[in-house]
């Protein structure tokens, strides 16, 4: 037996939705769903707020109805949706009050859908929803403290302080992709320059991975992509793994400055588990994981102090979310215990 619930994770580029059948503390992705979101290009530079609203709210349905019909499930046996949005979320009344990359301003968006479906539909950030999953059933569990930091479309953080979800105030506490890692770098969304998003989201890698191909006309890079709207956050990992010099030079710098925003969270928060979940884990833990770890090990004990054998510290570990970027879908799905 078990009971189903709904976990979606809404992205800035794709919709993905989990049944997650809960069966006492195990959940397990039984069917899913996707669409597009569909998001008008360049989000919020003159664009109208919320005009993509609508659509958004009906793929959101859409990729909902395939999961249950792939799960040859009805609606009736589900008990609740949850819906993870990037931005700042209004949990208590399932509004998204800002998401910039959604375009959506002041939306209530948990009430839209459920005009659309007729159940209770509960929100929050996307990666709140990350941590959550990795909580409930993963990476965190058992945890008192835990990030989630989810390298996607953008970059967003889900932290667990003794074991309770972080939202800090005005609920948009735990942004980490707008702390800046580079002072007077590139240009962010949010009105800053510089953030660790600009730099360790996956669009990030795909800016660097297009400059670096524009650059160098004969990198193997060209013949795995094809044309250059075809770059993906896989393009560079997959010709360096083929032995392409420039692919190696975008993998390294992106592995350092993603370490390096790492590191300035577990220097906050001093987690006891620190988990990279969003589409970026997908990459095999031998290209990303691991060297990441490896400048980590060696700055999270830079103090002298700290490396004398008679100061015990365990330190923090960083690991790939276990439900990688499934971890927002599950997380999602049980926010009515959450929320
Ligand atoms: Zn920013």
């Amino acid at each position: 037996m078990g009971k189903y619930n709904l976990g979606v994770d809404l992205g800035g580029t794709d919709i993905k939705v989990g049944v997650v059948k809960e069966n006492g503390e195990e959940y397990t992705i039984i069917a899913r769903g996707e669409a597009k979101t569909q998001v008008s290009k360049g989000s919020g530079a003159g664009i109208p707020a919320n005009k993509d609203a609508d659509i958004i709210v009906s793929n959101i349905v859409k990729a909902c109805n395939e999961a249950i019909e792939s799960a040859g499930i009805t609606w009736d046996e589900i008990e609740t949706v949850g819906v993870g949005s990037p931005g700042a979320i209004n949990r208590a009344d399932g509004i998204v009050v800002f998401a910039g990359n959604l375009n959506l301003n002041n939306f209530p968006l948990a009430n839209e859908i459920e005009k659309k479906i007729g159940k209770k539909v509960f929100l929050c950030n996307d990666a709140d929803a990350a941590v959550v999953g990795e909580f409930v059933a993963g990476e965190a569990k058992g945890k008192t403290n835990a990030v989630c930091v989810t390298l996607g479309t953008g970059v967003g953080g889900g932290i667990i302080i003794g074991g309770k979800l972080y939202s800090g105030s005005n609920l948009i506490g735990g942004e980490v992709g707008h702390m800046v890692i580079q002072y007077n770098g590139i240009k962010c969304n949010c009105g800053r320059k510089g953030c660790f998003e600009r730099y360790a989201s996956a669009s990030a890698i795909i800016e660097k991975t297009k400059e670096a191909m524009k650059k160098n006309r004969d990198s193997l890079m060209w013949e795995i992509a094809g044309t250059i709207g075809k770059v993906d956050g896989k393009t560079a990992f997959k010709a360096m793994k083929q032995g392409d010099e420039v692919a190696k030079e975008v993998v390294d710098e992106y592995i350092k400055y993603v370490a390096c925003g790492l590191m300035n969270i577990i220097a906050i928060f001093q987690p006891e588990v620190l988990c990279i979940g969003g589409g970026m884990s997908n990459e095999d833990e031998k290209y990303l994981l691991e060297p990441i770890n490896e400048i980590i090990n060696n700055e999270q004990f830079a103090h002298k102090a700290l490396k004398d054998e008679n100061v015990k510290i365990i330190p923090c570990k960083v690991v790939i979310a276990k439900h990688k970027n499934d971890a927002g879908r599950i997380g999602a799905s049980c926010l009515h215990k959450y929320v």
